[in-house]
């Protein structure tokens, strides 16, 4: 229960970067009031969630509450698709991670000095050296599966635990790759592939939708460590609505109110918002803070997925059943030519399903039996990860007309595409097509290019910039003109890269937490 004393920390959201910031503060010592949104779902459900999710097609969490999580999506207007933000995110203690997939990436160096290097958007304030040990830290934090490649950025630490094989499905492409001078390698993933930190291993590794034994990370984990130390007041279904900062940019608290009306407000001597790009914009935006230079809600990022796909006679898969595919190659990451396009990384994948395509192709009985004796297996897929470049008129504002339950406006949201994002699809989809054709694969068919699935990987919106006309936080993940207001999570990426982007999250998150703590143990402290 949040009281009325002074918190040393506030942080809004608990997902993995309000989590691990809770969890690294309440470690030394300190106080931590931890405002979500959303409900908390008991660890002893999964296995009944997961089952209602398999064999009756109910949600994977029942965390939507139509009331709370409206917005209005402006995108079709710009790029001829609509994004359904509800399918791409969640709310509730744990955040996202409650229903992530579990991938692990590192930017590449280049990412943090696009500009420089690509003459495509911005270089960050910070390096890919800097960032480096809080990457190693992370993945011990958050468990990570891997095996080092060459392909990979250079890293200070080994991967705490060793990583997942190719699964028999995926060495199809090892010669393929070799013939080509392409490389591929197994991902990381945040899945235990031994006893760690408390979770058994993962003994399936197949496909996951809900994890029952806790062997695939969740930002619980941190939120679980914060209030073990009796340091941490979570308030679940609590939802901040504005920032109250005073004229002097020192923040004297945030309101709330619950789900059941009652209004908190909460005092702390540092406040962080973790609520995600689109969230964390909103209330800056409710707030009317930090935006002295009309940048909170610009520069709005996610990943586009380019797929294709084809029929291959000579070979059955058996996706999902002999492991999970773990390929993906970066030997497309960049091109050459300075400007021309932006990041491509290539997934491997075989995740076809019955289910699904009874549900596509309309088929039924004995000819869905049919089907699948004749065809399924036999599909051979293949994903493009692409980068979408920062463009400020792809941003979250406030919608003029709809409100939420509590009579807030509703985010509304515009993705917008470049040029450049143009020809990083296009040239995705040839590269997918050379490859399909490579295997030998007949029927070859790409979904039409264009936003045509995406990562669920929000980022922009609270770019962090040395310029305070150029960005929202500083380098220390500050607010520009305020003296103890940080924003952390993907909000702060001045630039997506083509990679996932939790583990730059959570490094991000524990740089911060170093930094908090620096300042919560000064005596002049906020
Ligand atoms: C289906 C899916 C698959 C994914 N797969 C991957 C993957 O393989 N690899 C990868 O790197 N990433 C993946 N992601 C993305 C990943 O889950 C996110 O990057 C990560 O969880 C973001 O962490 P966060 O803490 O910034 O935000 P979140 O985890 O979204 O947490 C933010 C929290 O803030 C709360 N909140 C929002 N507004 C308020 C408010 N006003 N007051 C109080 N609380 C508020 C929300 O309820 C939420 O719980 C996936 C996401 C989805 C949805
Ligand atoms: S396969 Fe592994 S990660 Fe997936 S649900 Fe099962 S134990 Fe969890």
């Amino acid at each position: 229960m949040i009281s009325d004393k002074i918190y040393d920390l506030c942080i809004v959201g608990a997902g993995l970067a309000g989590g691990l910031l809770a969890a690294q503060a309440t470690r030394k010592g300190h106080s931590v009031a931890l405002l979500e949104a959303g409900s908390r779902f008991p660890f002893g459900n999964r296995v009944g969630q997961l089952l209602h999710h398999q064999t009756l097609a109910g949600p994977r969490w029942p965390w939507l509450n139509e009331a709370r999580d409206h917005y209005v999506d402006s995108s079709a207007a710009s790029i001829g698709v609509g994004y359904a933000l509800n399918s791409n995110r969640v709310k509730g203690v744990g955040g996202s991670t409650l229903h992530w997939d579990g991938r692990i990436n590192r930017l590449m160096p280049v990412d943090f000095a696009a500009a420089t290097t690509n003459g495509l958007g911005v270089d960050w304030p910070i390096t890919y050296a800097e960032l480096e040990p809080w990457y190693s830290q992370a993945d011990w934090e958050l468990g990570v599966s891997g095996t080092w490649h060459r392909a990979m950025p250079p890293r200070s630490r080994d991967f705490p635990m060793e990583g997942f094989p190719m699964s028999v499905d995926d060495r199809l492409w090892e010669p393929i790759a070799e013939r080509l001078g392409i490389e591929v390698f197994a991902t990381p993933w945040a899945i235990n592939s031994r006893p760690f930190g408390g979770y058994s291993q993962c003994l399936a590794f197949a496909a996951c939708q809900i994890c029952p034994s806790g062997a695939r990370y969740s930002a619980e984990r941190h939120i679980a460590i914060a209030e073990g130390t009796g340091r941490c007041e979570l308030a679940p279904e609590t939802v901040a609505r504005r920032i109250d900062l005073g004229p002097s940019g020192k923040v004297k608290a945030v309101h709330a109110t619950r789900l059941t009306g009652e209004q908190v407000e909460v005092r702390a001597r540092v406040y962080v918002i973790a609520a995600h790009a689109v969230e964390s914009a909103r209330l800056l935006l409710l707030s009317r803070v930090g935006n002295h230079s009309d940048q909170v809600g610009r520069n709005l990022m996610e990943h586009v997925y380019v797929d294709a796909g084809g029929f291959l006679p000579s070979r059955r898969f058996y996706p999902g059943r002999v492991g999970y595919e773990v390929t993906e190659s970066l030997s497309y990451y960049r091109a050459e030519e300075k400007g021309r396009r932006g990041g491509i990384k290539l997934e491997f994948t075989f995740d076809e399903d019955p289910l699904h395509e009874s549900e596509s192709r309309h088929l039924w009985g004995s000819r869905l039996a049919q089907y699948d004796r004749e065809r399924f297996g036999h599909w051979i897929g293949l994903e493009a990860e692409t980068e979408v470049q920062p463009n400020p008129d792809s941003r979250v504002t406030l919608d003029g007309t709809q409100k939420d339950l509590f009579g807030d406006a509703v985010p509304n949201i515009r993705f917008a595409f470049s040029p450049v994002d143009a020809r990083t699809q296009k040239e995705a989809g040839e590269i997918l097509a050379n490859l399909l054709h490579e295997v030998g694969a007949t029927e070859v068919s790409q979904e039409p290019l264009g936003a045509t699935s995406w990562g669920a990987h929000h980022m922009g919106t609270c770019r962090m910039s040395v310029d305070p006309d150029k960005g929202v936080v500083d380098r220390d993940c500050r607010v520009h003109g305020t003296s103890n207001l940080y924003v952390a999570g993907s909000s702060v990426f001045p630039t997506s890269g083509a990679l996932q982007p939790s583990l730059t999250i959570a490094a991000l998150s524990l740089r911060l937490a170093e930094h908090l703590q620096q300042v919560l143990s000064s005596p002049q402290a906020a």
